[in-house]
């Protein structure tokens, strides 16, 4: 894809690519305006969270975190947003060590696997790098980068999605005209297999291999139908009524 995409600020609505989200977040004044006028006598450490797929770089979230939640935190997260089909296993990938959702005492070399109970300020700092994956079979492999920390007032969640990539339109493969909504999972692997809703009913390889056109880099892989808790395109506050 030629064209990076693009993901709204949450604070001010507006669009950047993702390398451009990571420098405005840090300046936008209407988040600036925001955690300032926060009260509350808690503080807590934030870190902000740039997260992307490892071979799909167009697939991408920035969450502010807090810095005393664990892993397990944010591996509920990504399987919440991009990843749950049918209850993999998942680890983290962070120096030489590996933290895993269910780690196994039977192991041939090296050091065992930790578990996900660890809080993210004991394993992060600010500029870290650290790799994800979910199912060990059909693997989906993220990045995640710690673009930042900073110290403020506690809010309410644990976990705020700041921005979002915008979902990526296809066209159907067949028609080439209308939008694909599912995605045959046969032909998939070809690089085609994108079908719009009239193509996918004659498609030849059958209904049954259809899985739903969903923003998430586990698209067309196991089972994976999209998110139940979050849709696909993310709202920032300022187009939400009431904000
Ligand atoms: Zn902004
Ligand atoms: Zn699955
Ligand atoms: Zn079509
Ligand atoms: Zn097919």
């Amino acid at each position: 894809m030629s064209q990076r995409t693009k993901g709204k600020c949450k604070y001010c609505g507006k669009e950047y690519t993702a390398g451009y989200m990571s420098r405005h977040l840090s300046s936008c004044k209407e988040r600036q305006k925001r955690l300032d006028a926060m009260t509350g006598k808690r503080q807590c450490g934030y870190f902000l969270l740039h997260i992307t797929a490892k071979y799909d770089r167009d697939y991408w979230l920035f969450v502010e975190m807090r810095d005393t939640a664990t892993l397990k935190d944010l591996d509920d997260f990504l399987r919440d947003i991009w990843l749950e089909c049918c209850g993999h296993l998942s680890a983290f990938d962070i120096g030489k060590d590996r933290y895993e959702v269910m780690p196994s005492d039977d192991f041939f070399w090296g050091a065992p696997a930790k578990n996900m109970n660890h809080s993210l300020k004991s394993v992060l700092e600010q500029g870290m790098t650290i790799g994800y994956e979910y199912d060990f079979g059909s693997t989906t492999e993220l990045l995640i980068t710690a673009v930042n920390h900073r110290t403020g007032c506690m809010q309410k969640d644990k976990i705020t999605i700041l921005s979002r990539n915008n979902p990526i339109e296809y066209v159907c493969s067949e028609c080439g005209k209308k939008p694909a909504r599912v995605i045959c999972t046969e032909c998939y692997w070809d690089g085609e297999g994108f079908l719009c809703e009239d193509c996918a009913k004659t498609h030849e390889c059958g209904e049954e291999m259809q899985l739903d056109i969903c923003n998430s880099p586990r698209m067309g892989v196991c089972a994976y139908d999209g998110s139940d808790l979050y849709p696909d395109q993310f709202v920032p506050d300022t187009e939400k009524q009431n904000a």
